[in-house]
């Protein structure tokens, strides 16, 4: 067992490479409610679940399964997605908060399926205060073998779900917001957009885009998947490389994260960015360059948070009535023409009001009286 000697003023060989993270003032820094390490030996499981907070109900986040060149780079990855659930579930009114599990890929894994299930087991040791579901790296199978070990884990193919049919309505009502900021109207019909990413969320956008009477330029690294969605949709290809360059009404981000970068950002000829993909902006100055150039940017997590909707109101309110997605787009629609409004009054860029708008729907606790604990 490593051993931590707290007196010594030279830290202990075996933890030295631990001696610059300050958990505590990570902690403090970021207002963090909770961070657990997770070490199984017998199967290779390593990582974190961060708890950001609970003030408005349960933590929800997914897990993910990715290789790390530090264990401080993992929790790192945590806290920021953790921060971002808890932002997304305040802007979306659902009675959640935000939390995030990071498992460590390494050449140490021993036996994969053992090591889902210890998590699971990890998971349930929360009591209801994390729920949790899939993310990049685990695939439904793999989520199955933790839903095994836990109450507390919704199987994305148990479910009749769409959830990113639900995330494409949520994207829609994002387009119509940004589309009327930019004085151009909230329809869609006739207007020009770029997907990135033809994958579960460009596919459902795409198809719901040239429903809606827009034109459809799109692009993936796949080019089987690119064939694929061109050939059910119409839309007209162009090389990955070349998404920047094309000259249309909005730009959809449907693929990674880091997209928006200050020289993608300039390379840009749309009026607005909109799309599904999980944190888009490469640097938080990427935010006030796109304001700079006049590209209105509905941030990402008010306008993808179809998904995180659906599992909040099954998990949490287990309401039978999820057919309404519709009304899902209607609710990102006010969210982000309010953000997008609030921005050209103030003059702050979007991003910075969408977290200002989050973090003030947020009760930060004094103490643990406010964070939430199931019913026994
Ligand atoms: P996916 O893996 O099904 O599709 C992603 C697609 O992007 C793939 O086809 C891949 O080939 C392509 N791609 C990768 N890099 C590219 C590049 N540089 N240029 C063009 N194409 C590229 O993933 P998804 O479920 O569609 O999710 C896409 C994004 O939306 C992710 O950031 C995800 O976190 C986010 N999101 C998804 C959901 C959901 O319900 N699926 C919900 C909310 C947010």
């Amino acid at each position: 067992m490593v051993t931590y000697n707290a007196c010594s003023a030279k830290p202990h060989p075996e933890t030295a490479h631990l001696s610059g993270l300050d958990v505590l003032a990570l902690m403090r820094d970021q207002e963090l409610e909770q961070i657990v390490a997770l070490n199984d030996p017998a199967t290779g499981l390593s990582g974190f679940v961060v708890i950001h907070d609970t003030t408005r109900g349960p933590a929800i986040g997914g897990c993910r399964l990715w290789s790390y060149p530090t264990a401080e780079a993992a929790l790192e990855d945590a806290i920021r997605l953790a921060v971002a659930m808890t932002r997304k579930c305040a802007l979306a009114g659902l009675n959640a908060g935000g939390g995030k599990g990071v498992l460590i890929d390494h050449a140490g894994i021993k036996d994969r399926a053992g090591m889902l299930r210890a998590m699971g087991r990890y998971v349930e040791s929360f009591g209801g205060r994390f729920y949790t579901s899939g993310d990049l790296g685990l695939s439904g199978a793999d989520i199955a073998r933790m839903r095994e070990t836990s109450r507390y884990v919704a199987v994305p193919d148990d479910r009749k779900l769409d959830l990113a049919g639900a995330t494409a309505w949520g994207v829609l009502g994002g387009m119509r917001a940004t589309l009327a900021a930019a004085g151009l109207g909230r329809s869609l019909q006739g207007r020009r957009v770029v997907v990135q990413g033809l994958g579960a969320m460009g596919a459902r956008v795409a198809a719901l885009l040239v429903k809606e009477g827009a034109t459809v330029i799109a692009a993936d690294t796949d080019a089987a998947v690119a064939e694929r969605v061109a050939s059910s949709t119409g839309a007209r290809l162009v090389a990955p490389e070349d998404v920047w360059d094309q000259a249309a009404d909005l730009f959809c981000p449907c693929a990674t994260s880091g997209v928006l970068t200050s020289e993608t950002a300039a390379r840009l000829r749309v009026r607005g960015v909109v799309g599904a993909a999980n944190n888009q902006l490469d640097a938080p100055e990427v935010d006030a360059e796109l304001m700079r150039r006049g590209v209105l940017y509905a941030p990402d997590y008010a306008v993808n948070s179809g998904a995180i909707t659906l599992t909040a109101r099954e998990f949490l309110e287990r309401r039978s009535d999820l057919r309404d997605i519709a009304a899902l787009g209607e609710r990102v629609e006010e969210t982000v023409t309010r953000i997008l409004e609030t921005s050209a009054r103030t003059g702050n860029p979007p991003q910075q009001v969408a977290d200002r708008l989050a973090d003030d729907a947020l009760v930060r606790p004094r103490s643990t009286e406010r964070q939430f604990w199931p019913l026994r």
